[in-house]
């Protein structure tokens, strides 16, 4: 989060005079107490002035948080983005499953001959087919994949709140990140897993920093 030129010289006022009333701050400022209400109301919520009633504005020396805000939520999806395994519909579902422990993954996305996405798997859909006792050397993916336009993607512009929403609001462990051009062209995967450490990553950098 930036702040404004404004802001920013309010919490150098603060720094320097608190504790400090808002009229005070003002008149450095040369401006009303109105004009400074939503600036001074920003800068106590998120955290960098705390404001006591009849003795002014403190500042918290918190001015890190808002920086942590962004370097969690504001990272785009082309950031954290893996690379996905794409395979053929006419693959089996034996060899899909073959495929989701040889590259440890929890599903594996699928494309037509125009590599264009036409379904996800993961590991459900394979016990749903293990409970139907069904023959998996003989059963193509696509019999068993959830079909476009079913599938929810993103595109990598997207932050990874907006796409996390997605995640939490599908149920799903992954979003297939295709472009903004052509909603059928695959360039990414993001999962939980990967979003997952990105947080704990950020957490671990702002604890030795
Ligand atoms: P798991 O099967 O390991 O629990 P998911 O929760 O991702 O993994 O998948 C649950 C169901 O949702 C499966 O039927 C799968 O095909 C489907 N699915 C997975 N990802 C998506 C997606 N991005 N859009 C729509 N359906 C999905």
């Amino acid at each position: 989060m930036d702040f404004t030129e404004r802001q920013n010289k309010i919490i150098e006022i603060v720094k320097e005079h608190e504790p400090i009333s808002g009229d005070r701050i003002a008149g450095y400022l040369g401006l009303s107490r109105a004009t400074l209400r939503s600036d001074l109301a920003v800068l106590t919520m998120v955290g960098i002035l705390d404001a006591r009633t009849k003795v002014g504005y403190f500042y918290t020396g918190q001015d890190v948080k808002p920086l942590v805000y962004d370097q969690l939520f504001e990272v785009t999806v082309k950031e954290v983005m893996t690379t996905p395994i794409i395979v053929e519909q006419t693959l089996s579902v034996y060899d899909a499953v073959t495929n989701l422990f040889m590259y440890d993954v929890g599903s594996l996305y699928v494309k037509n001959d125009q590599d264009e996405l036409v379904g996800v798997i993961s590991r459900k859909d394979f016990l749903r087919f293990v409970i139907g006792n069904s023959n998996a050397e003989n059963t193509p993916v696509a019999m068993i994949m959830t079909r476009m336009p079913n599938i929810v993607t993103v595109t990598p512009e997207w932050t990874i709140l907006e796409a996390g929403n997605l995640l939490m609001q599908h149920q799903v462990d992954s979003l297939p990140v295709v472009t903004k051009d052509n909603p059928l062209k695959v360039v990414g995967k993001l999962t939980k897993t990967r979003l997952m450490n990105h947080f704990i990553q950020a957490g671990n950098d702002s604890n030795n920093s």
